[in-house]
């Protein structure tokens, strides 16, 4: 089969034919349809995120049908439709047995620790295989196995519940699918700080108040908006020490500042005023869990969580235009998703 991979950090993937993996009984084989190409995947390339197994193959947002099921398999059957859990876990350990297998001890990242999606064939493991229903398209199928997925656990952490008042900054991938999420828990008001025009406009198209931190501390903006009171929950998706401490200071008697994105530098706040006298909470939030997974396939389905077509760019499995892609991801500050399509048989 043919596949694209990296073969040394920080240059160029370059394409392959390799043999078509042997499965295990609890494995299945997927023929992929429609691979994402997600930031991150910028990241091993340039080597600002360490990858420790060379060559690998790059791609954890995966949709495909399934070519082949062992023995072991019950719940999937050749032909069938399905997108994919990125993160293949033990399945035994106490993390796993409790649901929590972001903490598996022998947990491997499908495109990172072993062999992804930019390829014509992935083996994995069938519980991480999902049923993907006919009126999700597999490219849509793929890309929210990601950001969707983490925006929805990160919703999930900060135990978001109907009426409640959010505050999200950051309006990236993970910023647009929270809000949408957000709608579909039946929160009351969003408000979503960010700093580029384009993104303020179309906050305000979906019927969102858009913060513009331009403007001045968006914590003030927030409490003005709400009275004094402030936001039940708020998430951080930027990964700054200065958003993140906006995010706390936001919050309400007993709100939750749940952290998602990712920074080195190190935060301070005033834990009375700003953490003990009101109770707030602050949580972090890793990936997202296998158990997560149907609900969010029941947002796309329902159209809760929607994807605009035109957000969408498609290129073929061939190494140049997937390096393409990755170098446009460096600098882009877009809402746009690029997905290697291939022919389906
Ligand atoms: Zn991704
Ligand atoms: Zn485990």
């Amino acid at each position: 089969m043919r596949e694209v991979r990296l073969t040394a950090v920080g240059k160029p993937l370059e394409e392959a034919e390799v043999a078509l993996p042997q499965i295990g009984s609890s494995d299945v084989l997927i023929r992929v349809v429609a691979s994402g190409i997600c930031h991150s995947d910028e990241h091993y390339r340039a080597g600002i995120s360490k990858i420790n197994r060379l060559p690998v193959t790059l791609g954890h947002e995966i949709a495909g049908r399934v070519e082949k099921a062992g023995a072991d398999i019950k719940h999937l059957t050749p032909g069938d439709r399905v997108c994919v859990h990125y993160l293949v876990h033990c399945g035994r350990c106490e993390f796993c047995v409790r649901g929590l297998e972001q903490f598996c001890r022998t947990g491997q990242m499908i495109g990172k620790h072993r062999d992804g999606g930019y390829a014509e064939f992935i083996k994995v493991p069938g519980r991480n295989a999902f049923v993907l229903p006919d009126q999700i398209p597999f490219e849509i199928g793929a890309i929210m196995m990601c950001s969707s997925a983490t925006a929805f656990h990160a919703l999930n952490k900060a135990r978001l519940k109907p009426g409640e008042s959010i505050a999200i900054f950051g309006f990236g991938g993970l910023g647009f699918s929270a809000l949408q999420l957000a709608r579909a828990f039946e929160v009351g008001e969003i408000y979503v700080v960010e700093i580029n025009p384009a993104k303020l406009a179309l906050i305000g198209e979906l019927g969102s108040v858009a913060i513009d931190a331009n403007k001045g501390n968006p914590v003030e903006q927030i409490m003005d908006a709400t009275n004094g009171k402030g936001v039940d929950v708020s998430l951080e998706l930027i990964g700054s020490a200065r958003t993140m401490r906006q995010a706390v200071q936001c919050l309400g008697a007993l709100g939750r500042a749940a952290l998602v994105g990712l920074t080195a530098e190190s935060m301070s706040l005033f834990p009375y005023a700003e953490v003990i006298n009101k109770e707030v909470e602050i949580i972090g939030v890793s990936d997202h869990l296998a158990s997560e997974i149907p609900a969010l396939i029941g947002f796309v389905q329902s159209g809760k969580l929607r994807f605009p077509p035109d957000a969408l760019r498609f290129v073929e499995l061939n190494a140049e235009q997937i390096n393409a892609s990755l170098d446009a991801l460096q600098n882009s500050i877009e809402h746009v998703r690029t997905v290697i399509r291939l022919a389906p048989k």
